[in-house]
């Protein structure tokens, strides 16, 4: 039997290349090796944008199609949208009565988060919950494994404490999930923060071939670089680390040589980069075309995905009304 991982995203608008080497490269690997659920996080999603769900339902089958075009092969994983599974609430109710208040207040995502976003309010009962929910959507699989970075690790660590909790009140019901740890680049935006929809400064993996070479002429590179001339420092441009992830490591090694020593303009090095993602990108895209013209086929994949993952919430919801004496 292989060992169970589970992971989702929120739909809360287009892909971006943050995504893809972010997390669905690292799932693409995973379905390889573990029995694989991955869940459109809508509920999730609904936590931020309660005032806006249109994006939600809007980003579902985008994300989808993004995900099934970069090759996340619904004959490895099991694919499907979190609220079509009631049983994820219901869990999360229960769980919500044992868990206690402090274990939330001090999530520092959660502080963080109140703090950073201020154009909209975050100071709802929901949003607070929000790793309630999160453990429940974990643990109603049984899942053994959760690939997670380095900043995620308490929210994990909370939701093992939370099994510790209820397994200790009704008895052994729940593995505690383990984290996989994942490396992921740190990827900027045209603007050199944080690759994020909510700046809008992504490269979106369904950007057109014009956009992804307009983008990337925009790019911030090393600022200490004002004329061609200069010579320049790779390590802190952000068009560096996208060559080492889309050039051939030879040539990312002559483009950083050239650029310590003014042998190569940004201009050029933004070009090579420019046709480099657009022919990264081009495979995708045809995919993305595919599953456009035949929605049919990718309702499909996530109705199965669905019905799989519910006998699953099923029978360990079973359990759970079982072990609370609700039943
Ligand atoms: S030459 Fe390339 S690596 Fe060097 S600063 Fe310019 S864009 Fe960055």
């Amino acid at each position: 039997m292989k060992e169970r991982v589970l992971s989702g995203m929120r739909p809360t608008g287009k892909l971006h290349l943050g995504h893809l080497h972010g997390a669905l490269e690292n799932w693409r690997d995973l379905q390889e090796k573990y029995n694989c659920y991955f869940f459109i996080a809508d509920w999730h999603a609904l936590t931020s944008e309660y005032a806006n769900p249109q994006i939600i339902k809007d980003s579902i089958w985008d994300m989808v199609i993004d995900w099934l075009s970069v090759g996340i092969d619904p004959k490895k994983s099991t694919i499907f949208i979190q609220s079509k599974i009631l049983e994820h609430a219901e869990l999360h109710l229960i769980l919500s009565m044992i868990t206690p208040l402090p274990w939330l207040e001090r999530n520092p995502t959660y502080k963080e988060q109140l703090q950073e976003v201020t154009n909209r309010d975050l100071s709802t009962y929901g949003f607070l919950g929000y790793p309630v929910l999160q453990a429940a959507d974990i643990i109603i699989y049984k899942a053994n494994k959760v690939p997670v970075g380095v900043d995620q690790l308490p929210h994990l660590e909370l939701t093992r404490e939370i099994v510790r909790r209820f397994n200790y009140l009704y008895g052994d019901v729940f593995p505690e999930p383990e984290a996989i740890l994942t490396q992921t680049p740190k990827l900027l935006g045209i603007d050199g923060r944080k690759m994020s929809k909510s700046y809008q400064n992504s490269i979106y993996l369904s950007d057109s071939h014009r956009e992804i070479k307009e983008k990337i002429s925009q790019m911030f590179t090393d600022p200490q670089r004002a004329r061609k001339s200069d010579p320049g420092n790779p390590s802190v441009c952000n068009i560096y680390t996208l060559q080492k992830i889309y050039n051939k490591e030879g040539q990312v090694e002559e483009i950083a040589e050239k650029c310590r020593v003014a042998g190569i303009g940004c201009v050029e090095c933004k070009n090579i980069l420019s046709q480099l993602l657009v022919n990264a990108l081009t495979p995708i895209q045809e995919k993305r075309r595919y599953y456009r013209s035949h929605f049919d086929e990718v309702k499909d994949i996530v109705w199965k995905g669905i019905k799989d993952a519910q006998i699953i919430a099923q029978s360990t919801m079973e359990e759970v009304r079982k072990a609370i004496r609700i039943d």
